[in-house]
């Protein structure tokens, strides 16, 4: 158990907790950047990069292409929180969490029992018709093939925040205010390299900074405790 973190959050009273996709890896969602992650993958099936695919002019160019990648590289619907999604929410029942600030897309802190998760670049368990506007469950898109479609023959689209998209406005400053006001911002399982979302974390005013993350971060400097092994394991250890 690190004492260090622990003594933090004993003494902390409004945290906010800030994660990425590192975050699920525990649950066995690769991310996009560590030496396992979507990025480094030899991609033979897709030859373009996951960034391109993901992007907004992508998936209106090439819709079929887009969501063969998003069936299989995105979406894990049997995932299950690990240790670090149930410390948030045990945090949040002792009214010592204000929010969760993620870019996460895969529900896994309200699957733990948060309710207070301000998603960055949305959900992939929900999709908006592009005609008429419908919203429609992960079931959609799981068990159809090529592209989906509404029954008013409108394209669906997942409700996440493609590359060349602009973030949610309320969702951006309802994440800034919590950051703001935050007394400890724990910083989880991100790279802190996609922007805007990365910039959000120099907000903080508060008193305690702690960045748990495998790999470097552009941030680590900033922090006062830099932890780098696995967030479910360092969570698992604390007493809440
Ligand atoms: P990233 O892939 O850029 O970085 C992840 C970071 O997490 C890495 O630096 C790595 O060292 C660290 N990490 C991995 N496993 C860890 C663990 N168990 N404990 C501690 N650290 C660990 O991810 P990002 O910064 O979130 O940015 C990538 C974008 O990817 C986000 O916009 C997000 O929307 C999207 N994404 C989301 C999911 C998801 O919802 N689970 C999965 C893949 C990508």
């Amino acid at each position: 158990m690190n004492a260090q973190l622990q003594a933090i959050l004993d003494e902390s009273r409004r945290i906010v907790l800030f994660s990425g996709a590192g975050t699920s890896t525990e649950s066995g969602i690769p991310d996009f950047r560590s030496a396992d992650g979507l990025y480094r993958e030899k991609e033979k099936t897709f030859p373009y990069p996951p960034e391109t695919i993901l992007s907004r002019s992508f998936f209106q160019k090439h819709p079929d292409i887009f969501f063969d990648y998003y069936r299989t590289k995105m979406l894990y619907p049997d995932a299950k929180p690990n240790a670090s999604h149930f410390a948030a929410a045990t945090l949040e029942r002792q009214g010592r969490l204000s929010a969760v600030v993620t870019q996460n897309i895969d529900g896994l802190y309200q699957q733990a029992g948060c309710t207070r998760v301000l998603e960055l670049h949305g959900s992939a368990l929900r999709n908006t018709c592009m005609r008429c506007g419908k919203s429609v469950g992960l079931d959609a898109v799981l068990h159809t093939q090529g592209v989906p479609h509404c029954p008013c023959g409108g394209m669906l689209k997942p409700d996440v925040v493609l590359y060349e998209e602009a973030l949610d406005e309320q969702t951006v400053n309802e994440s800034v205010r919590a950051i703001r006001e935050a007394d400890c911002l724990l910083v989880v399982g991100t790279s802190l390299t996609v922007y805007p979302a990365a910039g959000f974390v120099r907000y903080f005013r508060g008193k305690h900074f702690v960045l748990i993350n495998r790999d470097e971060t552009p941030m680590d400097d900033l922090a006062e405790l830099v932890l780098r092994e696995n967030a479910g394991k360092i969570f698992a250890e604390l007493r809440l």
